[in-house]
């Protein structure tokens, strides 16, 4: 299967992606979930990684994983996104600190913003893999 070009947008992630040909279907779960016990060490994340790399849905995918899913490969490895997380956090609080009084960030900007700056960091990460 050739690598995929993958875009990742704001609105990426929000249908039913899930039913869709994903490249993981059939995959054994510890190839993208870190197993418990012994195995836990020697676990990578780069094999899933390899399947995400030609996945059609894996904007969906990571953008889904970046608002519901702290555990396992879901396009991005879980090191990928708690990163993605918090750095879009800081950009929230800084936008939601430059407001003026009266005119605080309701839930639904925050859920707005934090979408389309996963979207950004996500693309962002993709281009400096290659992907
Ligand atoms: S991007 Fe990876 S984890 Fe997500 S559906 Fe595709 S193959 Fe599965």
């Amino acid at each position: 299967m050739a690598l995929t070009k993958t875009r990742v947008s704001a609105s990426s992630g929000m249908g039913d992606w899930m039913t869709q040909d994903t490249a993981c279907r059939g995959e054994d779960r510890e190839l993208f979930f870190q197993p418990d016990g012994p195995g836990a060490r020697a676990w990578t994340p780069a094999p899933a990684l390899e399947r995400c790399a030609v996945c059609p849905v894996r904007g969906d995918c990571i953008m889904f994983a970046l608002r519901h899913e702290q555990a396992g490969v879901w396009g991005l490895d879980e090191v990928t996104r708690k990163s993605i997380r918090r750095l879009v956090a800081r950009q929230i609080g800084r936008l939601a600190a430059a407001r003026p009084a009266g005119m605080e960030m309701t839930d639904g900007e925050r859920a707005e913003q934090r979408d389309r700056l996963y979207a950004i960091e996500a693309n962002m990460r993709l281009q400096g893999a290659g992907s």
